[in-house]
């Protein structure tokens, strides 16, 4: 594993978290006076920092040694060791190096308007599923689930996890224009220009009607995703904001 020690606190560097995700980072880590971020490669980045190297066990047995219940709307995110004994419905993700453990306010948020949007025999799409996590929230909902990805490795990691949760949601390579519609409902925690860029094909994916649940969105980006989801026939049902992370669900008309 390489891991890129950022020089300053979290809180100043947490603007830089949505760029490093999108620059292919699989995790941030707090440090006292710096912030670590791991990569499957090393690349070039704009930020004051260096690289390491890490053996990959180290990080992924750190990371699981403190992993913690997650709990989302109805409900709890656990790893397969975790004792639960709450009433929520469980979904059991084996940790991975595949983005979507629940900890991130957009899982979360996802998962909250997917819990509120999912009736059982829905066609839903989930783009960018990492770890399948939200594919498998609405499959646990009833729902026919499809997750893309354009990421290669997490693939299996999703269709290892649908089988530890006995769901049969279905996983695969690809990105929107692969995905064969229409659906009731799209979920995609991505980024805000990814989000802007598609919002014609998005509305593409849907029949006469249906549910666009769009998250990854920097408070400061919002008004970009907005501008383009309203001028491609969508309107707003519901605005969630945790902490600078914004999760917006829209019906398609
Ligand atoms: N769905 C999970 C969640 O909510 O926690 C993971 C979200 S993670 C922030 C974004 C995922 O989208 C990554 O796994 C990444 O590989 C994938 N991704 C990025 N761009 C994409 C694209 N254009 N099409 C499909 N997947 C994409």
């Amino acid at each position: 594993m390489h891991v890129f020690r950022l020089r300053g606190d979290f809180e100043t560097l947490d603007v830089y978290s949505a760029t490093l995700f999108e620059l292919g980072a699989r995790g941030l880590e707090e440090k006292p006076g710096e912030v670590w971020a791991y990569f499957p490669e090393r690349l070039e980045l704009p930020f004051p920092g260096e690289w390491v190297e890490l053996p990959d066990t180290d990080w992924l047995e750190a990371y699981k040694r403190d992993l913690q219940p997650v709990v989302a709307g109805p409900f709890v995110v656990l790893a397969p060791w975790h004792e639960w004994s709450g009433e929520e419905k469980r979904i059991l993700l084996e940790p991975g190096m595949a983005f979507g453990t629940g900890h991130h306010e957009t899982t979360r948020m996802a998962l909250e308007a997917l819990a509120v949007r999912t009736e059982p025999e829905m066609r839903v799409l989930d783009l960018g599923t990492g770890s399948g996590i939200l594919a498998i929230g609405a499959a646990l909902l009833g729902a026919e689930a499809v997750g893309l990805d354009i990421d290669p490795a997490v693939i299996p990691q999703a269709i290892e996890n649908a089988r530890l949760n006995r769901v049969s949601a279905r996983f695969e390579l690809g990105s929107l224009e692969d995905a064969t519609g229409p659906f009731d409902l799209v979920v995609a925690n991505l980024y805000a220009e990814l989000h802007a860029y598609f919002a014609g094909a998005y509305r593409e994916k849907f029949g006469i009607c249906g549910t666009l649940i769009l998250t990854g969105i920097l408070l400061e980006r919002e008004r970009l995703v907005r501008q383009a989801l309203e001028a491609h026939a969508f309107e707003l049902l519901q605005r969630r904001q945790e902490g600078e992370w914004v999760c917006l669900t829209y019906a398609a008309v």
